[in-house]
């Protein structure tokens, strides 16, 4: 049996399915695009220039797919949802028209009205507090050997769970936002508070996304970084290789910028990776594949981050194949979130429980360089913290107890499981606002 004859036999079996990647012309089911070629849908320009940026966009490239049900209920989700409207041709293709209630890539970019919940009383539009702990303009300094740097607020694709949603995206109906491009002169500001601290010796990259950074400014802020004499690693946060993977294809003159800076680290002994964003083993195709050969031939190195989120990867099967599946790809499976407590996101939340029972279900199922770590990234500033590190568990109530000692001494963090998730008693005692103060309370007290 030939090699290839004998792969082809592999990945029809069960364990197998992460080899398996779609490689069929997937973008002609949507009437809009029957004709687009292989050559014209792998073209990066092609892409950015037909994404979706309005609802009544998605009627015209659907045509009769979209039904009028769809179509209201598309439109009251616009006048909920904190985020815009922005979503590469490769993901919108990939969506199943047919059943697009359950689709988990409609639920991450194409909210419905039908979907949204009432936020927790405690969400904040900051819940990691990152504004609190940012020194200046577009820096949070919250660990002491690391910054997050973000040098704009625009994305390739507006995700529906955004954890940044009071930045990213321009305003919404519901939200006002102070969105900005890239800028030079608070760059510049934010470098050399940097060179200013030498304990940081290691900057993320993130935004708003990477990928949105234009090659000479890809090079400008990598090479700046690097040459601070204390910073040993960078990373640039993107989930361009998920969503839109023909940039890393066609786009040659950013990925030798990136490839530049990866080579100028290198040279200083620096480390320069980046940290990408899959969600659900529903967006993996052969393009991601392609794009990764193409950044590990490069030696390039890839870790992905993702967020936990209900009916897009809360299962077990889900989670495991998106942990094999990436590591199939040369991509490091690193963190997989808890989802943040910000605003129009109730419906993704899972529980604590959930998530720790996730974690036991995949730990094991291949190597533990290669399974992510989940972890809850603490509403207040506390960092993140291994989900089974908590102090204490209300699992009835759903109030979790937490402790950061490094990063905040002293200091007491509480994460809340979803509402519409617990007992109806529970739900109960949520409604009455001084109960629910005496259920936090009485959580805080068993660990202070
Ligand atoms: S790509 Fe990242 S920063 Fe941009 S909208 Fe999605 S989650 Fe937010």
């Amino acid at each position: 049996m030939s090699e290839t004859n004998k792969l082809e036999n592999d990945i029809k079996i069960p364990e197998l399915q992460h080899r398996n990647f779609r490689d069929d012309e997937f973008w002609k089911k949507i009437p809009a695009w029957s004709g687009v070629k292989r050559e014209e849908f792998a073209d990066h320009k092609w892409q950015v220039k037909n994404s979706i940026r309005k609802i009544k966009q998605v009627q015209e490239i659907l045509g009769p797919l979209c039904t009028p049900e769809l179509m209201s209920d598309l439109e009251a989700g616009q006048k909920i949802t904190p985020m815009n409207i922005r979503i590469t041709p490769y993901v919108f293709a990939l969506i199943n028209w047919v059943k697009p209630w359950d689709d988990p890539l409609r639920k991450q970019f194409l909210p419905l009205g039908s979907q949204f919940l009432d936020d927790h009383p405690y969400y904040e539009s900051d819940s990691l507090s990152e504004d609190t702990d940012s020194p200046v303009s577009m820096l949070t300094h919250r660990y002491p050997d690391k910054v997050l740097f973000l040098p704009t607020t625009i994305c390739p694709v507006y995700c529906s769970y955004c954890t940044r949603s009071r930045l990213i995206g321009g305003s919404t109906e519901t939200v006002e936002k102070e969105t900005y491009g890239a800028n030079q002169k608070k760059w510049d500001d934010a470098f050399e508070y940097i060179l200013r601290n030498p304990l940081i010796e290691d900057v993320v990259i993130s935004g708003g996304d990477s990928y949105m950074l234009t090659a000479p400014q890809l090079k400008y802020i990598g090479e700046s970084l690097l040459k601070i004499p204390h910073i040993r690693r960078i990373r640039y946060a993107t989930k361009g290789i998920a969503i839109f993977p023909q940039k890393i294809l066609t786009d040659d003159a950013w990925l030798q910028a990136l490839t530049e800076v990866h080579e100028f680290g290198r040279s200083y002994g620096k480390q320069v990776v980046i940290h990408t964003h899959f969600s659900s083993p529903k967006e993996i195709t052969k393009w991601n594949q392609l794009a990764m050969e193409r950044l590990f031939s490069r030696g390039i190195i890839v870790r992905n981050q993702a967020v936990l989120q209900a009916g897009v990867n809360d299962t077990v099967d889900s989670m495991v194949k998106l942990t094999r599946q990436v590591g199939f790809m040369n991509i490091q499976p690193y963190y997989v979130y808890m989802h943040d407590m910000v605003p129009g996101c109730e419906h993704f939340r899972t529980t604590l429980r959930e998530a720790i029972e996730l974690e036991k279900a995949v730990r094991g199922t291949t190597a533990g360089f290669n399974t992510p770590t989940f972890v809850c990234d603490l509403p207040g500033g506390g960092g993140k913290r291994h989900v089974a590190s908590y102090e204490y568990y209300d699992e009835e109530n759903g109030i979790s107890v937490w402790k950061a000692p490094y990063v905040k001494p002293g200091a007491v963090f509480t994460y809340y499981d979803p509402i519409h998730k617990l007992s109806p008693e529970a739900q109960k005692r949520w409604q009455d606002p001084k109960m629910r103060e005496a259920m936090v309370k009485e959580a805080i007290n068993k660990v202070s």
